[in-house]
């Protein structure tokens, strides 16, 4: 239901799906939500919304909650409900015992988007406080992981550049590897809007997005390039601009480091990045990759709006680097309308990576190793950190399986459906002693958990979240927590129950201790948030009411630092036995892994996974819409239903993973990008055959 009658009163609060960051009145009667209206004066969406933050409230209150601790000593045994004293203590004498015997790094803890700023910050502050090590990583990992290292390397901060409403000024929008109006709805909108007024397009995508045809828009170029090949493209469009001469010259010598420039310019340069050379690896004609280049560095203000498509590769944290290259080689940096925009995909997931859930990371991407950083944070929270860094997700896994990795403490994430090649995932969790999983619902990890703390949802606390342009925005409590707790004051239990002491009152309290601890946060505050209405970071003595649009005059390292990118194609091939490509993504009426949107009316829409594939390849092999098939790869194999579709090219086929039975993540595999192990979920070498109904 989304409308039950009269409200009596409304409180502010943020959508807590994606990126975008909403901001919506909770229109109230007591404790109970009657509607959910988009707020005309949030600064994020000014008063749009989409069918998924309107009918949110439906899994917030849905009968398949968990309102209440629950242990079992081996996941064969059935739960038994505990009081949250049992429950605490439990977990505490079970890590402790792991610790005595594994040693300290035995143990560690995932956080998610979905929990608010100061949620992930008492997660990491716990486990490098309160475990000892620096063991601590996030839903990021298979998400925009290389978004963080590729946007750092090359400018320096790791996140956008802009504000969505500096897309009102931009003359060329370049889509690579996003699907906005599906995964970011209202900017989706925003960005229509932009192109019906007259912007031009360039979309960067192997499928046909709604983006490049739809009544009112039409792109001016659509790149349909193979799956994989992004940083194939991105040298070959940097190529025409540079050997067509259309750099921004003046640009580059004022704002950039000269001798990274120089490399950059003569790897490009290169015959082989030509787009006629790079034909037959992209499959896209070289004349329309000419085209597409000289628009974006001829065509005024131009701006590159990118998604998982683009994070989600062996090479994702290079394709980033290209993306941040192409921009500062044209000087589409530093001004309203142009940039590099990374769509983040949920809710939180800037929030969580800024503060500091990262196993090498404290808040703000500081290292640490970096002495000075570190001993800050001693400093504050009383005790002495490990310079060294923790494991990753997929080292946790590994480290379950050879034994030395035993009990982990999981908030807000389902790995065990999210995670690629589920095999392996559900292997390492099967190996370990002491799985405790804080969430609303029993998820598909929380099968194979020792513990089950009910968690809160983003009705029940106070917090922020941070959306894709680095919005911080506030979270407001409307009604009581169903389990009891907010999740904060969960992990402040179990850092009690450890032995290391919290005592936060309010979630205000925690995002005071950040500011202290975080320059790009030094002046953010609660009550500035409730007096600007949202603050985009850095938000410091500098730029006391934040910073819509970075790197202005200077880059945030000082000169923008080209990186080189070479095209290296994955490992990942097809064969006589698996001859399709198989990319996944994510459709308009669902969110990630639709533990939520499943729960809620959304399901109207969109009520099962299906393959998408190019009637040719359905043809071949005798599949008609609506058959059953099985999808074989390296890792693993499942069965869909097909859907027919002249959106995807010849030889790709695409899923999305919304519905646990489906096993999208049963046939990804483990490749992952070079730097930072984000998955490579867009390439998977398949075969696909019809079957009977399973
Ligand atoms: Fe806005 Fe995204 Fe929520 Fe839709 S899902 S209402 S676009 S924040």
């Amino acid at each position: 239901l989304i409308d039950k009658g009269q409200a009596e009163h409304s409180v502010v609060t943020t959508c807590a799906y994606c990126g975008v960051g909403c901001s919506f009145r909770a229109e109230m009667k007591g404790q109970e939500v009657m509607r959910m209206v988009p707020n005309k004066d949030g600064q994020a969406n000014h008063g749009h919304s989409c069918v998924k933050g309107r009918f949110a409230i439906g899994y917030a209150t849905h009968p398949d909650r968990i309102t209440t601790p629950m242990i079992r000593a081996r996941i064969s045994d059935p739960w038994r409900v505990v009081t949250w004293e049992e429950a605490i203590a439990h977990v505490a004498s079970e890590f402790k015992r792991i610790q005595a015997r594994y040693g300290k790094h035995a143990i560690g803890g995932i956080t998610s988007s979905r929990c608010t700023n100061e949620e992930t910050y008492l997660v990491q502050k716990l486990v490098r406080a309160g475990f000892g090590n620096n063991n601590v990583d996030t839903c990021a990992r298979v998400c925009h992981s290389p978004t963080g290292y590729g946007l750092k390397s090359t400018m320096g901060e790791s996140a956008g550049t802009q504000d969505f409403d500096s897309i009102e000024s931009t003359e060329v929008v370049l889509v690579i590897g996003a699907n906005p109006t599906d995964a970011h709805p209202v900017f989706g909108s925003q960005m229509k809007r932009r192109l019906r007024a007259g912007a031009r397009l360039i979309v960067i995508d192997p499928r046909r997005i709604d983006l490049v045809r739809t009544p009112h828009v039409q792109a001016d170029y659509h790149l349909k390039l193979r799956p994989g090949t992004n940083v194939a493209m991105l040298n070959s469009l940097a190529h025409v601009i540079v050997t067509e001469g259309l750099l921004d010259e003046d640009f580059v010598a004022r704002r950039c480091e000269p001798e990274p420039f120089a490399r950059w310019r003569a790897l490009v340069a290169q015959d082989k990045y030509s787009p006629e050379a790079m034909e037959s690896v992209t499959g896209v004609p070289a004349e329309m990759v000419r085209d597409a280049a000289r628009l974006y560095a001829t065509g005024g203000n131009a701006a590159i709006y990118y998604g998982l498509g683009v994070t989600e590769h062996a090479q994702g944290s290079t394709a980033v680097m290209g993306i941040a290259n192409l921009a500062m080689a044209t000087g589409n940096i530093g001004r309203k309308g142009v940039g590099v925009n990374p769509l983040r995909g949920q809710n939180n997931v800037q929030g969580s990576c800024d503060m500091g859930s990262f196993p090498h990371e404290f808040t703000a991407y500081r290292h640490v190793g970096d002495d000075a950083v570190r001993h800050s944070f001693e400093q504050a929270w009383g005790v002495t950190l490990l310079a060294e860094p923790g494991l990753r997700i997929p080292n946790m896994f590994e480290a379950a399986l050879d034994g030395s990795f035993k009990g982990v403490y999981i908030e807000g994430e389902d790995i065990a459906q999210s995670d690629p090649d589920t095999q392996h995932v559900t292997a390492a969790l099967t190996a370990m002693e002491c799985i405790v999983v804080q969430d609303l619902f029993l998820n598909e990890t929380a099968k194979f958990a020792h513990v089950f703390l009910p968690g809160s949802s983003f009705l029940e606390k106070d917090g922020t979240f941070t959306n894709a342009e680095r919005r911080v925005s506030r979270v407001r409590k409307v009604m009581d927590p169903k389990g009891g707790y907010a999740d904060w004051e969960i992990t402040q239990l179990l850092a009690q129950a450890m032995g290391y002491p919290m005592h936060y009152t309010h979630a205000s309290e925690i995002m005071d201790e950040i500011a202290a601890l975080t320059p790009t946060f030094h002046g953010i505050s609660f009550d500035k948030i409730d007096e600007l209405g949202s603050i985009q970071w850095p938000c410091n003595e500098e730029h006391p009411l934040g910073t819509p649009v970075m790197h202005v005059d200077e880059f945030v390292r000082g000169k923008g630092h080209f990186m080189l990118t070479e095209y290296v194609p994955t490992s990942e091939k097809v064969s006589t036995e698996y001859p399709l490509i198989l990319t996944t993504g994510r459709i308009l009426s669902q969110y990630n892994v639709g533990a939520q949107t499943r729960r809620t009316a959304n399901v109207m829409w969109h009520d099962e996974d299906r393959l998408e594939i190019h009637p040719h390849d359905a043809e071949e092999r005798g599949i008609a819409e609506g058959d059953w098939v099985g999808i074989v790869s390296r890792a693993g194999d499942t069965v869909l239903r097909a859907m027919i579709s002249e959106r995807m090219q010849p030889g790709v086929v695409y899923t999305t993973f919304h519905f646990p039975g489906s096993g999208a993540n049963v046939i990804t595999t483990e490749n992952s990008d070079w730097a930072t192990n984000c998955p490579e979920y867009k390439v998977t070498a398949v075969q696909v055959t019809r079957v009977n109904q399973p």
